[in-house]
């Protein structure tokens, strides 16, 4: 078997539940070559201290982000690969996305107070009363499951947080255009993520006419036989492929490190390391 690098994971600077740093142990462990932390509108989980563990686990680490787009009122995953995560844009971006993601937390929960589950606002804030980071709704997800207003995380979602659901608060500010620009200008490679999710085959085959760079052919635990034609489209398009698990941890305990990934010469391919 190949070397694996899966460039899909999430970690606690969005809502995996693993740290970059633990994320980097369990990498190393699982076997894989190289990874990519493509964590929700931020790039905080690169830090120097990271690279060098994962330099000293023997692990490439691609900077990697996912970035949420809004395309006609839906929902659109981008990931943006090889950015330069000290890029001012880039940064100034991510922040925007924070503030969105704080008025957006605040209003979902009042709505779920309303509706007679309150899970509280303080945790949403720390000491000093600044937003946190990172937050999102599996965060909040998790607090129902905690104050038994439902049995599990995903009847969470069904049930209230989820698209279009009664306690979900809409709040794009980027449209897909937008996002592949600003990849762009922060020297990445913008690819369209998990395109096997999309139930749509209007939005994607608008989305597809975008100027991406990739596609995230290989993803979570869909097979080879799904892959083959998303790998058709990218060949026909002249596109990058992509691939990677969306391993969030112990909230999504069924995706595990590496169950989908690309290999070496892929990853350089992407990377240039
Ligand atoms: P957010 O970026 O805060 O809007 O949250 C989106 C994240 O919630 C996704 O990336 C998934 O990790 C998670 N998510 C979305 N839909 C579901 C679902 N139906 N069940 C479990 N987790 C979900
Ligand atoms: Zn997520
Ligand atoms: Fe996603
Ligand atoms: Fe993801």
């Amino acid at each position: 078997m190949d070397t694996r690098y899966d460039l899909h994971v999430h970690t606690t600077s969005s809502d995996g539940t693993k740290t970059p740093l633990e994320v980097l142990e369990l990498a190393a462990e699982a076997g894989l070559g190289g990874l990519s932390f493509a964590d929700h509108d931020t790039v905080a989980g690169y830090t120097d201290v990271v690279f060098a563990h994962a330099k000293k686990l023997g692990l490439k680490l691609g900077p990697g982000v996912e970035f949420s787009a809004k395309h006609k009122g839906h929902s659109v995953h981008i990931l943006g690969y090889a950015i330069d995560i000290k890029n001012a844009h880039l940064l100034e971006f991510c922040q925007k996305h924070q503030k969105r993601r704080y008025k957006r937390n605040l209003a979902m929960c009042h709505k779920l107070a309303k509706m007679g589950m309150s899970v509280g606002d303080g945790w949403l804030v720390d000491e000093a009363g600044m937003p946190i980071q990172g937050i999102g709704r599996p965060h909040i997800a998790k607090k129902m499951v905690t104050r038994g207003f439902v049995k599990d995380i995903k009847s969470a979602f069904t049930k209230y947080l989820g698209d279009g659901k009664c306690a979900f608060v809409e709040s794009g500010i980027f449209s897909v255009e937008e996002t592949i620009d600003l990849i762009h200008i922060a020297g990445g490679k913008a690819f369209i993520a998990h395109p096997q999710l999309c139930k749509r085959n209007r939005l994607l085959k608008e989305i597809l006419k975008l100027n991406f760079d990739g596609l995230e052919c290989y993803y979570g635990g869909f097979g080879n036989f799904d892959a083959k034609r998303w790998l058709e489209i990218a060949e026909e398009k002249n596109w990058m492929i992509s691939g990677g698990s969306d391993y969030h941890g112990d909230i999504k305990p069924e995706t595990c490190l590496g169950s989908s990934y690309v290999t070496k010469e892929i990853f350089e391919n992407i990377f240039g390391l």
